[in-house]
């Protein structure tokens, strides 16, 4: 990196921070990326395999419906893998910068529950948690900790099949989060995006829908992506890095 360039991320930064510590309203989205930095595996490319399976094919309700115990296998063998990653440096300044805006949603497409173990409270998991099960029956749900247990497991209240309360493939998104979630994007006076390559709908339309009702939308990537153009700030680097700097306070 020349010395300009290193000069213009600086500028970029400290403008950037400006904007975000002086916002009454900021929205953060985030996505593979931020957890991608704790070790959790993206799914994408070479970790789309599990197995002989591809995991578009097994995250979905067809795979369930015709195989719970694997899809079951998959999904406690993902618990395991995440017990042993932690939030990292990215997670903990969106912590802070809740603590200092006074109101804030995260929305998180990721289901690792690492923003809520990082100590994030406002959070709006669009996709589920890996963490927790539910009762296709009657549609209990809880927090469900298990990475060793018999498999299919079974509701305790009434005996039916549960299953991972995640997204799957092919499914519609929980229209009260999804409401929630856009209400607070047409609130936003700072939209953060971090992590995510956009594309994937309704989260690739956030950045509109938040761009047209005022707000000011800052990216955060490794590599930009193909809504970089839309938005008025792109800060190119790792999420873990860029963030603490971000929502320091100290240059307001
Ligand atoms: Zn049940």
């Amino acid at each position: 990196m020349t010395e300009t360039q290193s000069n213009e991320i600086q500028q970029a930064l400290k403008e950037a921070r400006k904007i975000v510590s002086c916002a009454r309203s900021v929205v953060v989205l985030t996505g593979a990326g931020i957890s991608a930095e704790s070790g959790v595996p993206t799914f994408r490319g070479k970790d789309g395999l599990w197995k002989s399976y591809n995991v578009m094919e097994l995250a979905t309700p067809q795979a369930f419906k015709s195989n719970p115990k694997l899809v079951w296998e998959f999904y406690l063998w993902r618990r395991k893998l995440i017990s042993s990653c932690f939030p990292n440096r990215a997670h903990y300044a969106l912590v802070e910068l809740e603590k200092h805006t006074p109101e804030f949603t995260l929305i998180t497409q990721n289901v690792d529950g690492l923003h809520s173990k990082a100590g994030s409270r406002n959070v709006l998991e669009i996709h589920g948690n890996l963490w927790r099960s539910r009762c296709i029956q009657c549609g209990d749900k809880f927090m469900d900790s298990r990475i060793d247990c018999e498999i299919p497991p079974l509701c305790e209240k009434c005996g039916g099949l549960l299953r991972p309360d995640v997204v799957w493939f092919g499914e519609t998104l929980d229209t009260t989060i999804l409401n929630r979630s856009i209400n607070a994007l047409e609130h936003a006076e700072v939209l953060l995006i971090v992590g995510t390559s956009g594309v994937v709908e309704p989260a690739a339309s956030f950045g509109a829908v938040a761009r047209a009702a005022g707000a000011h939308v800052i990216e955060v990537n490794i590599e930009r992506t193909p809504r970089s153009q839309m938005y008025q700030t792109v800060l190119l680097g790792r999420a873990g890095d860029i963030l603490p700097e971000l929502v320091k306070n100290s240059e307001v």
